[in-house]
């Protein structure tokens, strides 16, 4: 476990108390939509971020993210800086491309078949994901040592079936033990039952249709639909 890790349990705390279907789908809403003013905000300026953004660009959904949110000229300056790397590398003359200090031209052949290897590089992704990283580490650092934690998390509706897997998969790097076997029990049957739960959900949903369930009530099954794809997939309908 990395010891000098800052913690900052309060944004998962406050996620756990939400009562949602995925704590970690709600911290990445968060994330995504603070990254998104970040990199149309003047830190981006920042010479270090700057390179990073001209060297490895935005994937097309973070893309239309930051479109989406208006800030045009900062969106036009930042996207014309990486495609004049794009074309530079393309081209195989780095001495256009910012941030390298040295001079470089690759003659010939070689260049043209090189792969630009930059259409899966995202720098909004990365920096999600590095979030994304240390929340999980928070929740597995909150189990062993807030007192409280454990039982909240047993009373949760679980995570959608991507950060199920994630934490599962993250758990044994920080947890050991009987504190790691607890863990892993717990989260499981949590999930289990939730998923059995949002499943109940959506078969009432489709026996809704069946006329003779007509004057039934709803239950929790009118939003049943989205909240099994969000279940299964993170959050991606609304
Ligand atoms: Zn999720
Ligand atoms: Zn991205």
């Amino acid at each position: 476990m990395p010891v000098k890790l800052h913690i900052d349990t309060a944004p998962v705390w406050e996620a756990y108390r939400q009562d949602c279907e995925c704590p970690l789908c709600l911290l990445y809403d968060q994330v995504e939509t603070g990254s998104v003013e970040y990199f149309l905000g003047d830190s981006v300026m920042e010479p270090s971020q700057r390179i990073e953004v001209n060297e490895k660009g935005f994937c097309g959904h973070h893309f239309s993210l930051m479109f989406e949110a208006g800030n045009r000229l900062g969106l036009a300056l930042m996207t014309h800086t990486h495609m004049k790397q794009v074309i530079a590398k393309l081209s195989g003359d780095t001495k256009e491309v910012e941030g390298t200090s040295v001079f470089k031209r690759i003659l010939g052949k070689k260049s043209a078949d090189a792969p630009l290897q930059i259409g899966e590089t995202c720098v909004m992704c990365e920096r999600i994901r590095n979030n994304m990283e240390r929340y999980i580490y928070t929740i597995l650092y909150m189990y062993k040592h807030e007192k409280d934690f454990p039982s909240l998390l047993e009373k949760s509706k679980g995570m959608c079936l991507k950060h199920y897997e994630e934490t599962m998969r993250e758990a044994p790097n920080h947890l050991s033990g009987e504190v790691l076997q607890d863990f892993t029990k717990t989260l499981r049957n949590v999930e289990l039952a939730n998923l059995q739960r949002v499943a109940d959900d959506l078969e009432w949903f489709t026996r809704k249709f069946d006329y003779r369930n007509s004057d039934k009530p709803w239950g929790n099954s009118r939003d049943a639909v989205e909240r099994s794809i969000n279940k299964l997939r993170g959050h991606v309908v609304n």
